[in-house]
């Protein structure tokens, strides 16, 4: 009898390639989205297969899976700092109800559990890179505190259910992560810079283009979470690409590859916009043994591939161009 994994967030980026995965590796997926930033497009190529359910439900209130369940990926929540001043409430409410109800169905079906924490609980680090021992520096009450400190609680109740009900649990700290099906205008660089290449406008720097990241493409981020999922490691794991970049350089990458005739601009630095990221990732190369296999150019060739087979209508969708309160004054 085939396993039985529930996927939450599973219409979303990291979610439909969860699905993907799982699906391909021989489990019977069930995926529920509530479809507030997750978009069904991105399961329509497993949508009737059998061995595929998709459930639309908001896993904030009481959530209920038939039969039995034996694993849980709990990977709901909006990601992007814009999603997180446009829905600050429910990015709070699936961070600390979601959680509380998935743990609760994973201690009922004694199914094990990973959960998407990330990079985000780091805040503006003062450590760098970012080793699983350092505790952080987050704003509670930024624009990004409703994410970091709701990540945060779901690290500690997860953790607590581990210690005290003994279930077996898994923790991603998953950094920077790119490639197909991310949405296109949801404020984040990578896909801002090809979209802005594509339509023939100014790709925007935010700030002087000096802060860093470190990016990992998504097919290795996944085999990441699968290799966490089936280790015995209840402590975090950082999953993410160590190879770091300024996004000034970063934006000049993209440009190059997109090969459009337009300028870099810079814009004003948003609010606890991190100064510096990159992810120390002994640990999973010690207990997963783990790294990224696929390099930037490689990554962002593929992705760009894919923004380039959307329609206009995709291209030109504008989600949030106002950033508001975000950007500083
Ligand atoms: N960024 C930028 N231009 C944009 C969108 C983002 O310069 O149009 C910057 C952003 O300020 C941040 C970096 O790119 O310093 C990565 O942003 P993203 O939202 O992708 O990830 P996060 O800040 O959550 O790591």
């Amino acid at each position: 009898m085939r396993e039985r994994v529930l996927i939450t967030g599973a219409a979303g980026f990291l979610g439909s390639h969860l699905c993907d995965k799982f699906f391909s590796e021989g489990f019977e997926v069930i995926a529920m989205d509530n479809l507030i930033t997750g978009d069904l497009k991105n399961l329509e190529h497993l949508n009737g297969k059998e061995g595929f359910t998709f459930k639309h439900h908001d896993v904030t209130n009481f959530t209920h899976v038939e039969g039995k369940l034996d694993h849980i990926l709990h990977f709901a929540s909006p990601a992007s700092p814009i999603d997180y001043l446009r829905i600050p409430i429910q990015t709070l409410k699936v961070g600390s109800l979601g959680i509380h109800r998935l743990l609760g169905l994973a201690k009922d079906k004694k199914a094990r559990i990973t959960i998407a924490s990330t990079s985000e609980i780091y805040g503006d680090p003062e450590v760098h890179p970012q080793h699983e021992e350092y505790w952080g520096s987050v704003n509670p009450i930024g624009p990004r505190g409703v994410y970091d400190e709701a990540k945060r609680f779901q690290e500690a109740i997860t953790t607590a259910y581990h210690t005290y009900h003994g279930l077996e649990t898994r923790i991603a700290r998953i950094f920077n992560t790119y490639g197909p099906r991310m949405r296109l205008n949801d404020g984040r660089a990578l896909p801002a810079f090809i979209g802005q290449s594509l339509r023939g406008e100014d790709i925007t720097v935010f700030g002087d283009g000096s802060q860093t990241r470190s990016f990992c493409y998504v097919d290795d981020l996944i085999d990441g979470i699968f290799k966490l999922h089936f280790s015995s490691e209840s402590r975090p794991v950082n999953l993410g690409n160590p190879v770091e970049i300024s996004i000034l350089d970063f934006a000049k990458e993209v440009l190059k590859l997109t090969g459009a005739d337009v300028k870099i601009i810079l814009k004003d630095l948003p609010i606890d916009d991190p100064k510096k990221r990159r992810p120390d990732i002994t640990r999973a190369k010690e207990v997963l043994n783990w790294e990224p296999k696929i390099d930037r150019l490689e990554g962002l060739k593929r992705t760009f591939e894919y923004f380039k087979s959307l329609s206009k209508e995709e291209l030109t969708r504008n989600e949030h161009k106002d950033f508001g309160a975000y950007i500083k004054k």
